[in-house]
């Protein structure tokens, strides 16, 4: 698997033969998504996440535009937002983030929770929007099992990706493995676990080790696992640093021990316990 981590412009590929950066940046509750986004491309990173709730759509737009890589050479990914669930609604809302991006389309669109009674109405939206060739890839982020159980018989398209929380406190190897085996991507979200990993004692243990930061190590740990990854950071140095992976491989007993400290502990919502 690893063979194919080469640099942080690297990609995995989608079941429909889209390729898409396996290393990007995240702009939840980003402090100046503008100035992240650039220092970001000029980094070399080429996946940018956002959604229509973090408010920063434009922010992220006016960089992209701003920066002198080229609009396909960037892979967007952006979320339909809860309340905009339904056949009719989701459309609206793609259209709406389009509009605040300034962007004719999006690379990866996804249901960003799954909202009982909507979520297959919205998918059915999301099917209709790729077919239409309005997007280049469709998927979702936080589907259990469960959901997954409810929407794959209904699907004329499988997800492309999956996008979960993922840490070392957070593995969820059962559903990585039910993704793997149906051809959904899985990509992870707090990564970090906002921070918290710098906590965890084996990971400082791994830091010495291979004179990486404990961030480099657990990024590259979801490389490795073939997991695509969206760390946020809005300094500029961190923004740097926690791309400096690509120099270094995990051994496969270094790579066990991270996935030994996972204790199933969330730093975000469940989403099968969710009420916004
Ligand atoms: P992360 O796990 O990426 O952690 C971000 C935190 O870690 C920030 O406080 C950041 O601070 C800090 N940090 C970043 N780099 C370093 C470093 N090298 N050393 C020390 N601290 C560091 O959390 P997020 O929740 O933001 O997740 C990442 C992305 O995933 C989001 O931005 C969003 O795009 C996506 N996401 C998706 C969700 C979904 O439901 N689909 C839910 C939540 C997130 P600083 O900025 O100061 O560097």
């Amino acid at each position: 698997m690893f063979k194919i981590i080469t640099d942080v412009q690297g990609s995995f590929e989608l079941n429909n033969g889209v390729k898409m950066p396996y290393f990007g940046l995240g702009v939840f509750q980003s402090e100046n998504a503008t100035k992240s986004v650039i220092k970001a491309l000029d980094v070399g990173y080429r996946l940018i996440d956002t959604a229509s709730i973090y408010n920063n759509e434009n922010e992220v737009g006016n960089a992209i535009r701003k920066h002198d890589v080229s609009r396909k050479d960037i892979f967007v990914v952006s979320k339909v937002w809860n309340s905009d669930q339904g056949y009719d609604s989701t459309i609206k809302a793609y259209n709406d983030s389009l509009k605040r991006l300034k962007m004719d389309y999006l690379d990866l669109y996804l249901i960003h929770w799954p909202v009982q009674n909507k979520f297959v109405d919205t998918w059915k939206a999301l099917e209709y929007l790729y077919n239409e060739g309005r997007v280049k890839a469709i998927g979702v982020s936080n589907f259990m099992r469960n959901h997954l159980d409810e929407l794959l018989p209904t699907c004329s398209i499988i997800p492309m990706v999956n996008q979960m929380e993922f840490h070392p406190r957070l593995v969820q190897q059962d559903l990585v493995d039910f993704c793997t085996e149906n051809g959904i991507k899985y990509e992870a979200w707090s990564p970090l676990m906002k921070g918290k990993i710098l906590e965890i004692e084996l990971l400082k243990i791994l830091s010495e080790k291979y004179s990486k930061t404990i961030v480099q190590i657990v990024l590259r740990w979801n490389l490795q696992k073939g997991i695509i990854t969206i760390p946020k950071s809005s300094n500029p140095g961190r923004i740097k640093s926690n791309a400096n992976i690509f120099d270094f491989e995990l051994s496969t007993e270094d790579m066990k021990s991270i996935d030994a400290l996972d204790r199933n502990s969330r730093t975000g919502p469940d989403p099968n316990n969710f009420n916004f």
